[in-house]
């Protein structure tokens, strides 16, 4: 419930005291009064008061006293001065001593309540200021603390940052930053990234990320950053301003130098037992050919059987090593690429050649597409066979029950494409996006009894990255998968 208004009214005589009273009670305010100074200060203590009316001579104590001591204790409160015409440079005074107006007896109804108007509007809007300007202290305080917290966490983080502003200069950078770039001393701030970090690939993620329109989905740009030894990963994001526009970028670093050590130990293990293992496996197989091509005596149709279903173990597992071997090569960089014009209609007619027993075999009827002016792409002729042998058994292979699997070549532009398309089992939409990681097989109870290692799509995109190609796939379920190979010209 709001609290009415009180207006105070100081005269001795009581007179003007139930004149005012008259005047101000139909206005809706609360009057209450007193017969001089000092019971108005009395009053003053005992209950709040907005505005008072004080005459400017009293006995025991004047409104010059009341300013003093009223203007002290209640600064908000504004005194008006009643006033006789012959006092009137006496009211001036006490108006240069505080008090907020005054009014000359006798006083017209509309003046008086005129001037307690003013006053109470007064007393409002100087409330409201201070109210104001309380918040907004509080709010420089706020920010002025949450920009000391935010600025001990970016120091105290063990991932380096660096801050740009829209035009790429930097702003800010954390100790970590600096240990990690071998950057001592000072550093100009804003000052040009190159003196930061010089990297072309970074300076133009920086450069595109400032470049970002103001609508549309933030994006977060993340590479591998390699300093010496040191390997880096760093995540780029623009930072957008209230208006929406791009106010600059924040690049996070994380050191995975310990992880791409611990990979490049594991791959060496790897390819050391894979190595160990393929020569013995191969022997094997060669024995057991020489057993089964009966050289070493009569063979018995059940040893034949145990036989041929251990030869089929051995070549999964020959198969298992050698794709091993070859990711690993792949992942370490170390696969060597001859780049050469390539014509890919050649390449796809003699992949088709290779596998079309094993199409026929599999009642799969194979298609080839190829037109005849397929421009040839840069690519090694070796690592092409591996992609499309890969992509093109794979789809004889989930084809269990028949089918048809077309390998069509198409021109765009800069681009040549090959299309894999087979009427096969098809994948499910969640496994797609899993099923070129390494040693990833869907489990599909149609795929039960297919042999296969997991790895096969992992090559695959490893070589047609390497080449800066992409390879992407469209399936349904139980009608067939298109795999889409896109390699540059
Ligand atoms: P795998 O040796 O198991 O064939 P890949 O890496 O070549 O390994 O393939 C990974 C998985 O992707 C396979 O296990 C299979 O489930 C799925 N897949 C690959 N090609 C096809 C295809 N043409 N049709 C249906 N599923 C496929």
């Amino acid at each position: 419930m709001e609290e009415q208004t009180t207006i105070l009214v100081v005269d001795d005589e009581k007179v003007i005291r139930d004149g005012c009273t008259l005047l101000l009670q139909p206005e809706g305010y609360r009057v209450v009064t007193a017969a001089n100074g000092r019971e108005a200060l009395d009053l003053m203590r005992d209950q709040p008061v907005n505005v008072v009316l004080c005459d400017l001579k009293m006995p025991v104590m004047g409104a010059l006293e009341v300013l003093k001591e009223a203007g002290a204790l209640y600064p908000e409160v504004p005194i008006i001065i009643i006033t006789g015409h012959g006092t009137v440079a006496d009211a001036v005074e006490c108006m240069k001593q505080g008090a907020y107006d005054f009014v000359t007896k006798p006083f017209r109804v509309d003046h008086l309540t005129l001037a307690v108007k003013r006053a109470l509007e007064k007393q409002h809007l100087e409330r409201q200021t201070r109210r104001l300007q309380e918040e907004q202290a509080k709010n420089l305080y706020t920010l002025a603390m949450e920009q000391s917290r935010l600025l001990t966490i970016v120091n105290c983080m063990a991932d380096g940052v660096l801050v740009t502003n829209r035009v790429g200069e930097v702003v800010l950078c954390n100790p970590t930053f600096k240990q990690l770039m071998g950057l001592s001393g000072s550093l100009p701030q804003p000052g040009p990234l190159e003196a930061y970090l010089g990297e072309e690939s970074f300076l133009k993620t920086i450069e595109e990320l400032c470049a970002t329109a103001e609508t549309g989905p933030a994006k977060c740009l993340s590479q591998e950053l390699c300093r010496g030894r040191v390997h880096l990963r760093a995540m780029s994001a623009p930072v957008f301003g209230p208006d929406e526009k791009v106010l600059g970028t924040v690049t996070v670093f994380h050191d995975v130098t310990a992880f791409k050590e611990l990979d490049a130990m594991k791959n060496d293990f790897v390819n050391m037992v894979s190595h160990e293992l393929r020569s013995p496996m191969t022997a094997i197989k060669l024995q057991h050919e020489v057993i089964l091509d009966g050289l070493a005596g009569e063979v018995t149709q059940k040893q034949r059987e145990l036989l041929s279903r251990a030869q089929a173990k051995i070549q999964g597992l020959l198969e298992l090593i050698n794709e091993s071997l070859d990711i690993a090569k792949i992942e370490a960089g170390h696969r060597h690429l001859e780049l050469v014009p390539l014509q890919l209609g050649e390449v796809l007619r003699e992949v088709a050649q290779l596998l079309e027993a094993k199409a026929a075999d599999q009642k799969v009827v194979l298609r080839l597409a190829v037109p005849p002016d397929l421009p040839p792409v840069r690519a090694d002729r070796r690592s092409m066979e591996e992609v499309f042998v890969n992509l093109v058994s794979n789809a004889i292979n989930y084809s269990p029950g028949g089918g048809e699997v077309t390998i069509a070549g198409l021109s765009h532009g800069d681009y040549a494409e090959v299309r894999i398309s087979d009427t096969g089992i098809g994948i499910e939409p969640e496994e797609i996006p899993k099923i070129f990681d390494k040693f990833y097989r869907v489990k599909n109870p149609k795929a039960r009894q297919i042999i296969g290692t997991g790895l096969g799509l992992a090559i695959v995109k490893g070589i047609v990255e390497a080449h800066r190609g992409t390879v992407e796939v469209e399936s349904r379920l139980g009608e067939g998968s298109t795999f889409r190979v896109l390699l540059p010209r």
